[in-house]
């Protein structure tokens, strides 16, 4: 079952220096229960792809398709993870995680009751009442992942979510990472630069290689899992 279809995408910014060609021809799709992870050389509009796939930014060719719909705006379909950690300040943990379930018009009680589900399966239950600044980067993330998942998205899209942590902490998230994936039925697009990290965890790598000008090239490389 694909419930990811990219065909063709382009994306041209137009800056008062001239147009930038971010992506040309990007092709390629995501199975049900896949985790992709896509590679490339810094500026080969990694970050562009997944922003235009959370909405946030709009293409300007091709199509990309979630579920067979044309993705326009932001949606609850798609949880996002950013590097940043984009946690409200002022909200603890718990209000962070129920913020997303409230907005959809969930009441107190079951967004609440969502959100202790989700902080448990991240192993921070007991950090509900903090304030994000009284957590470590890593916790930081793993309610960012929470917070994520809490809407029940049908992929989970992250930009280098761990870049901004220490290789420690890094490889202990990984971990973390693809224990949740195994447990619950979730699609993911793993953006990273690091090459490694996309060989832990990936099904599947696509390398993304900008020819100026050009097509761009989706090389797609099969990871057998141990
Ligand atoms: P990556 O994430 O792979 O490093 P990006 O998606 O950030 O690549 O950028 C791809 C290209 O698009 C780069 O040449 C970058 O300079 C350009 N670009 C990205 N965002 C903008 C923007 N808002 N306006 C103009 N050019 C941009
Ligand atoms: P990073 O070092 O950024 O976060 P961790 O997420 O593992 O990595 O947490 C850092 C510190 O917070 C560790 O010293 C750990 O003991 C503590 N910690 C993390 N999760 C929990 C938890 N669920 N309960 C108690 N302490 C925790």
């Amino acid at each position: 079952e694909v419930i990811l279809e990219v065909r063709g995408l382009g994306k041209r910014y137009r800056t008062p220096q001239g147009d930038t060609e971010a992506l040309k021809g990007i092709d390629f799709s995501v199975r049900r229960r896949e985790f992709v992870c896509v590679i490339g050389p810094s500026g080969c509009g990694k970050s562009t792809l997944i922003r235009i796939l959370a909405g946030l930014d709009q293409h300007t060719d091709g199509e990309a398709l979630l579920d067979g719909k044309p993705i326009k705006g932001p949606g609850q379909d798609r949880g996002m993870v950013f590097q940043g950690y984009s946690l409200f300040p002022w909200l603890t943990v718990k209000k962070n995680v129920m913020f997303g379930p409230q907005m959809n018009g969930r009441g107190r009680d079951e967004a609440e009751h969502d959100a202790m589900m989700w902080l448990d399966l991240v192993g921070l239950e007991k950090f509900a009442d903090a304030y994000p600044h009284q957590l470590s980067g890593g916790m930081r993330q793993r309610v960012a992942i929470a917070r994520a998942l809490v809407n029940q998205p049908r992929i989970l899209l992250m930009d280098e979510p761990f870049g901004a942590l220490d290789a420690q902490t890094r490889a202990r998230m990984q971990t973390h990472l693809i224990d949740i994936w195994k447990n619950i039925d979730i699609t993911v697009l793993f953006i990273t630069h690091d090459l490694d990290e996309a060989i832990y965890l990936a099904d599947r790598i696509l390398v993304l290689k900008a020819h100026p000008g050009e097509v761009q090239e989706v090389i797609e490389v099969p990871v057998p899992r141990p």
